[in-house]
């Protein structure tokens, strides 16, 4: 993949806080933009098809793994995410940097292929307990797949190790803080290369 901008791989549990922090970044930076995934678990209230998610089928799904579309995808809860290709390697060619809100799976694939152009973020939750509260608050899910979601983040934290960066999203000004001071440094190393090269 020929690239002028940087991947940014951010992954949390469910519940954790990274779309929060996701949004706020795309709103503060410029030249940053959001990957929309391929998905096909059903759209939640509040969510827009192609504003969130592509939400498919999981025919129409598996057609874009067969042709290739695919840059990584795995299934989540008994649904498949993926992250459209063509839209990740247009904007890095471009100089643009894309954020991918991904799961482990997914985030271990593109550390695979692309080791050396990307970041790999994991934003924890204070606690599990916040974890759970926080789920509860957000009200989008039912007590079972909620259950769910915290028994995920368990096996989620085991692939710690193999993120970059760590972020405690406890508070959330703070955890703001980091995420940025962490895409600006790596922005300045990437400069620091390209002059280096000339
Ligand atoms: P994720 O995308 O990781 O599933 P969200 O961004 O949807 O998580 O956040 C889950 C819930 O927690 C939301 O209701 C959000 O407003 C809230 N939240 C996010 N960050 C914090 C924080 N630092 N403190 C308290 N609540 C938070
Ligand atoms: P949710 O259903 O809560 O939106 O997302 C569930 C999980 O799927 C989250 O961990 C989220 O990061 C992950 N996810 C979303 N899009 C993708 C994607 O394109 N690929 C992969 N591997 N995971 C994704």
């Amino acid at each position: 993949m020929s690239s002028k901008g940087s991947l940014f791989v951010v992954s949390a549990p469910s519940g954790a806080g990274k779309t929060t922090l996701c949004e706020k970044l795309l709103k503060t930076l410029p030249n940053i933009v959001n990957s929309i995934s391929m998905t096909t678990r059903p759209l939640r209230s509040g969510e827009k098809n192609k504003n969130d998610y592509f939400f498919v089928s999981e025919t129409e799904f598996k057609k874009k793994i067969k042709n290739n579309g695919l840059l990584e995808y795995a299934k989540v809860f008994g649904n498949y995410y993926g992250t459209p290709k063509r839209f990740v390697e247009q904007n890095l060619a471009k100089g643009n940097d894309v954020l991918l809100n991904i799961d482990v799976q997914g985030a271990m694939q593109i550390r695979r292929k692309f080791r050396r152009n990307s970041r790999f973020i994991f934003i924890l939750p204070p606690s599990m307990n916040d974890l759970k509260k926080r789920l509860l608050l957000r009200k989008t899910d039912t007590k079972l797949q909620i259950k769910k979601r915290l028994d995920m983040a368990k096996k989620e934290l085991a692939y710690l190790n193999s993120y970059d960066y760590k972020i405690v999203n406890d508070d959330l000004k703070k955890a703001f803080g980091q995420l940025l001071s962490i895409v600006v440094a790596a922005r300045c190393e990437t400069e620091k290369r390209k002059v280096n090269l000339k």
